[in-house]
């Protein structure tokens, strides 16, 4: 501990909340889940059951626009909002609440100057993930024992990660700062994971009953656009790498082919029609609409090989230099259609809220 910076770890309690000594607060204060129950406290639950809310529906939870300052709120409704997550029994539900946290933790990181990261990185790296990794000088600052490396990297599939293409001397693993905060937020991730797994089916008690259900209309809601057919949203909810796209076939610029590809794929996946994907194409210079069917019926499915093409994952699109500021914008998204669900999920969302109140009231 002495090493590290304690005002820093002290202002960042409220943010990392899963920190060991935020949890030493939390235990010091002897609150019991029932003590929610009373009315004084419900503050906090509504606001565990917004992080919740936020983690299912967006997919990522936003700082809360206070730095780095101490809130008991953050803090307090932390372990209630894993409770809640542990109420509602669903993988799908402890995925997208890990991830989420996780996300913000990462844009969190990236907010801290100077060099106090290093200190954060390599306490979190120590402390909470277990992960022994020291500074270096520039450009890499760190390095990591290959082992604890690829226990960190789990589930990171650009190639950039693999073992192969990375600098390792004498048994370690070179990173530079980005890659350190991508590292430790994908350690997060599986470690909040490992908790909730942990805690394993918690029954609801009855004050919390209105909230789990609430919840779980959210996740029901969510399987079915995930399964029924998708709504139509305007291209400015599309993907950056798609608007991308789209803005250059319509002024007629030079795309790659696999550019042209992915564009097509997607634009059939969300349920644009053979000739509005064909038309999406006829800015081009040598556009010819027999070619241009034929080709867009064959990633459809209805020519050749009757496969229909899914659309390209964020990782495949980022080798092919076709993701926009490499995902800053997209919240964390594996995929173009997952950005777009989530879309989907958002503006349906405002729906659900809208008719969970109603129901309620
Ligand atoms: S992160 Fe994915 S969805 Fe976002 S711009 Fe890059 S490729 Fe597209």
């Amino acid at each position: 501990m002495t090493s590290y910076d304690p005002y820093l770890l002290e202002t960042m309690m409220s943010q990392l909340p899963f920190l060991r000594q935020v949890r030493e607060y939390v235990r010091s204060l002897g609150l019991q889940l029932s003590d929610f129950a009373d009315p004084s406290m419900s503050r906090f639950t509504e606001a565990a059951a917004r992080r919740v809310e936020e983690a299912l529906i967006y997919g990522v939870r936003q700082p809360s626009g206070r730095g780095l300052q101490p809130s008991e709120e953050e803090v307090i409704s932390y372990p209630l909002a894993m409770a809640l997550v542990a109420m509602l029994s669903s993988p799908k539900a402890v995925r997208r609440f890990a991830a989420s946290e996780a996300e913000r933790y990462g844009r969190i990181l990236s907010t801290i100057a100077g060099e106090r990261i290093r200190d954060v990185l390599l306490y979190l790296a120590g402390e909470v993930l277990g992960v022994e990794a020291q500074a270096e000088k520039p450009p890499y600052e760190f390095r990591v024992a290959v082992p604890q490396y690829l226990r960190l990297a789990v589930g990171l599939n650009e190639p950039r990660w693999k073992l192969v293409n990375r600098m390792v001397h004498r048994g370690y693993v070179y990173v530079t700062r980005p890659e350190m905060i991508t590292l430790v937020k994908n350690g997060l991730e599986h470690h909040i994971r490992r908790r909730l797994e942990e805690m394993g089916r918690v029954d609801v008690p009855q004050f919390l009953e209105p909230y789990v259900e609430r919840l779980k209309k959210i996740l029901e809601k969510m399987e079915w656009r995930r399964t029924g057919p998708l709504s139509r949203l305007g291209p400015e909810s599309w993907p950056p790498c798609m608007q991308a796209l789209r803005a250059r076939l319509l002024a007629g610029e030079p795309v790659s082919h696999f550019g042209n590809f992915s564009a097509a794929s997607f634009m059939l996946r969300i349920g644009m029609t053979v000739e509005e994907v064909v038309e999406m194409y006829s800015q081009r210079g040598d556009f010819d609409p027999r070619i241009a069917r034929y080709q867009v019926e064959h990633i459809a499915g209805l020519k050749g090989s009757r496969t229909r093409y899914s659309v390209p994952r964020c990782s495949t699109m980022q080798t092919h230099g076709l993701c926009i500021e490499n995902g800053r914008l997209c919240g964390g998204v594996r995929s173009p259609m997952e950005y777009y669900r989530r879309m989907a999920a958002a503006k349906g969302g405002r729906n659900i809220d809208r008719k969970a109140s109603q129901e309620s009231g």
